[in-house]
């Protein structure tokens, strides 16, 4: 993860650099705007934080929680989607991150994780033009003007 840190000022999925991480555009689309937040300096446990510095992370979480609802107003009732998804897992990356993930309101199965869906529906089938103007539509949520 820290080699792809080192590259982030071209990283074709990158959304914004915030306080504490750097929001890309996750990988796997099948859940349309789930974003990932990589935290910019190295660490694997979110408890060796400080305090102080644990809510700075969880700041920049919320804020990109609150992008997504916005990008996608009308995918739940009552505005967004019906759930966001936090999770901070590490499992296969030993670098903190975030994965913010909106369950919208045709969620094949809401009540799971995204991880038991099957590998192609976790993809989605997002188009490369697709992603890059959710790219630009997730920054301008996020108070940030154009990127390229
Ligand atoms: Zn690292």
């Amino acid at each position: 993860m820290c080699a792809r840190i080192a590259k982030m000022e071209t990283d074709g999925d990158r959304i914004a650099e915030l306080p504490t991480s750097w929001v890309v555009l996750g990988e796997n689309q099948g859940a349309p705007g789930w974003c990932v937040l990589l935290l910019k300096e190295h660490h694997e446990h979110l408890a060796a934080l400080s305090a102080a510095e644990q809510g700075r992370v969880f700041d920049d979480v919320a804020r990109v929680a609150a992008a997504i609802r916005s990008v996608f107003p009308a995918s739940g009732r009552g505005g967004g989607p019906p759930r966001i998804n936090y999770e901070c897992l590490g499992n296969l990356v030993p670098h903190i991150h975030w994965h913010v993930i909106p369950r919208h309101a045709d969620d094949p199965e809401p009540t799971k994780a995204v991880w038991v869906w099957p590998e192609e529906r976790l993809r989605g089938t997002m188009s490369g033009e697709e992603r890059r103007a959710l790219i630009e539509k997730l920054r301008a949520a996020m108070g940030f003007g154009a990127s390229r």
